[in-house]
C-alpha cells in the first residue's frame, strides 16, 4: 500500500445504494462536489447537463455583492470578462442569480495549481518558469487592455490545464475580495498579504495596472527561488519588508533574471517597470511568442445585467433532488480527472490537492477510522451523515488546515473515499495525508495509486 505523497481533503460523502443522495440542480447545471473554498467564495464542480461539458460554479452570496459599493465596478467587469476569451484567462461563460446567491459559470480548469509544482518539485528552472510567466504577462496585459484588474493575483488563482498551460483565474471578480479586506478582516481570513503591493497596503488608492505587476514579480520571484521574497511571521515585519521591497534574491538567479525582478519589485509604482517594457526585456523575450486567438464576437450581457438588476423574474431555478446514490462510471470518472482521461496517464498530475482510496470495510467503520486517525493529529471532526470534515485547531501557513472527505458506494462492499484539502497550505495538507494514511491501514484496500498502476 502506498501512500506516499498523497494528499487529503476534507469533506467525507458517504453515500450508499440503500440511501438516497440529494442532487443539487441549478439551472441547466448539476452541481457535484466542492472544489475548493476561498475567501469569500465556494467553488463546486458542475456539469451542463444539455451538453455534459464540467464547468467551475462560484458561488457568492448575492447580498454581499449588491450592497457593495463597489458593485457597479464589479458588474462592468464580469460584463468584459464574458467577452474575453483568451487562451490563458479562465473564460467565463455565464452568470446566474437566485434569490440569495451569485453563480458564476467558469471553465473548469483540471490541472491543479501552478504552485502544486513547486511545493512537490521546488523552484523551477530558468526555461520553464518564463514560460509561464510569458503565459502570465499575456493574460494580465490583456484584460488590463481591456480595462479590467485583477487585484489579487496569488497562487490559488494560477491554475494549469490538461495540457500544462497557465489559466488565470478571478480576474475582475477581485474587488469582491478588497471588499473583504475593508471590512478588516485581512489579518484573519484572508491569510498573509506576501502577494501585495505596498501602495495598495498603504491604502491610500492605488492603481490596479502597476499593482497587478507587483504581484507578478512575486510570482515570478517563488517560480524561480523556491520561496517568498517578503515572508515573516509578524505581519508588521512583513508589511514594513513589502514598503520597502527588502528581498534577496538566491545566488542561483542568472543576473538578467535578478535584473527583471528587481525593477518589476520597484516600492514605487510609478518607476516600477511596465508591461511594454517587460515585453522588451532580455531575460523576458527569449523564446516569447505572443499569443494567437480569436476573440469572442457574440456573447450576450444580459445574464449580467439581470443579475445586478436582481430582478426576480430572471432568477435560476435551484432544485434538490432525491436520486439514487450508486456512483456509476460516468461520475467516478469526472470525479477523478474532471473527464480528461488524458490526466490518467500523466506523470505529473501525482501531486493534486485531493485523493481517493477504496476500502472494502462498512461505511461506519471508515468513518470512525478516519476520525480516530485524524483526532491524535490535532483535529477537530465534524460528522454529517456520511461526510466529514476535519479542522485543525492550530494556524498553519494559509489559515487552519481544514480537510474535507467524501465516502461513495461503489458495489454493495466496496467504497470509494475521497480526501480532498478544503482550505489551507497544499504543503501543510500533504503532511497530514502522510500521517493519516499511517493511521488507516487496516482500512485502506487501495489508493489511488495503486488504482492507476492497474491501468
Ligand atoms: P481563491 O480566493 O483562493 O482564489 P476561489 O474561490 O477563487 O478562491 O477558488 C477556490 C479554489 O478552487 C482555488 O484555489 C482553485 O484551486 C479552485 N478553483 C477555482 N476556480 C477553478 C476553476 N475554474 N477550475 C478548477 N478549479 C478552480
Ligand atoms: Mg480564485
Amino acid at each position: 500500500m502506498n501512500f506516499r505523497k498523497r494528499k487529503l481533503e476534507g469533506f467525507t460523502r458517504m453515500t450508499t445504494m440503500s440511501q438516497p443522495k440529494i442532487k443539487r440542480r441549478v439551472g441547466k447545471y448539476e452541481v457535484g462536489r466542492t472544489i475548493g473554498e476561498g475567501t469569500f467564495a465556494k467553488v463546486k464542480f458542475a456539469r451542463n447537463s444539455q451538453t455534459g461539458e464540467p464547468v467551475a460554479l462560484k458561488i457568492l452570496d448575492k447580498e454581499k455583492v449588491l450592497k457593495h459599493k463597489m458593485a457597479d465596478l464589479i458588474k462592468r467587469e464580469i460584463a468584459t470578462m464574458k467577452l474575453i476569451k483568451h487562451p490563458n484567462v479562465v473564460r467565463l461563460y455565464e452568470v446566474m442569480g437566485s434569490k440569495t446567491k451569485i453563480y458564476i459559470v467558469m471553465e473548469f480548469v483540471n490541472g491543479g495549481e501552478l504552485f502544486d509544482k513547486i511545493v512537490n518539485n521546488g523552484r523551477m528552472r530558468e526555461d520553464e518558469a518564463r514560460r509561464y510567466f510569458q503565459q502570465l504577462i499575456n493574460a494580465v496585459d490583456y484584460c488590463h487592455s481591456r480595462g479590467v484588474f485583477h487585484r489579487d493575483l496569488k497562487p490559488e488563482n494560477l491554475l494549469l490545464d490538461a495540457y500544462g498551460n497557465l489559466k488565470v483565474s478571478d480576474f475582475g471578480l477581485s474587488a469582491l475580495s478588497q471588499q473583504v479586506r475593508d471590512d478588516g478582516l485581512l489579518h484573519t481570513t484572508c491569510g498573509t498579504p506576501n502577494y501585495v503591493a505596498p501602495e495598495v497596503l498603504n491604502d491610500r488608492g492605488y492603481d490596479g495596472a502597476t499593482a497587478d505587476l507587483w504581484s507578478c514579480g512575486v510570482i515570478l520571484f517563488v517560480l524561480l527561488a523556491g520561496y517568498l521574497p517578503f515572508d515573516d511571521s509578524n505581519i508588521l515585519n512583513l508589511y514594513k519588508k513589502i514598503s520597502a521591497a527588502e528581498f534577496t534574491c538566491p545566488p542561483w538567479l542568472s543576473f538578467s533574471a535578478m535584473k527583471l525582478i528587481t525593477r518589476i519589485l520597484d516600492p514605487n509604482p510609478m518607476t516600477r517597470i511596465t508591461i511594454p517594457e517587460i515585453l522588451e526585456d532580455e531575460w523576458f523575450k527569449k523564446g516569447y511568442k505572443p499569443p494567437v486567438f480569436d476573440e469572442k464576437e457574440d456573447a450576450n450581457l444580459d445574464d449580467v445585467e439581470a443579475v445586478f438588476k436582481d430582478s426576480e423574474e430572471h432568477h435560476v431555478t435551484e432544485k434538490k433532488e432525491e436520486q439514487p446514490a450508486a456512483m456509476n462510471a460516468f461520475e467516478l470518472i469526472a470525479m477523478s480527472k474532471g473527464l480528461n482521461l488524458a490526466n490518467l496517464f500523466d506523470a505529473e498530475q501525482e501531486f493534486k490537492r485531493e485523493t481517493r482510496f477504496t476500502s472494502k470495510c462498512p461505511a461506519n467503520e471508515i468513518i470512525h477510522k478516519i476520525e480516530e486517525a485524524a483526532k491524535p493529529l490535532g483535529f477537530d471532526v465534524h460528522k454529517k451523515n456520511y461526510k466529514m470534515r476535519l479542522e485543525n485547531l492550530k494556524a498553519g501557513r494559509k489559515g487552519n488546515l481544514n480537510v474535507a472527505t467524501e465516502v461513495f458506494q461503489v458495489a454493495p462492499s466496496l467504497h470509494m473515499v475521497e480526501v480532498r484539502k478544503a482550505k489551507g497550505d497544499t504543503l501543510e495538507f500533504h503532511k497530514f495525508y502522510k500521517n493519516l494514511s499511517a493511521g488507516l491501514e487496516d482500512v485502506v484496500w487501495k489508493t489511488e495509486e495503486d488504482m492507476q498502476q492497474v491501468k
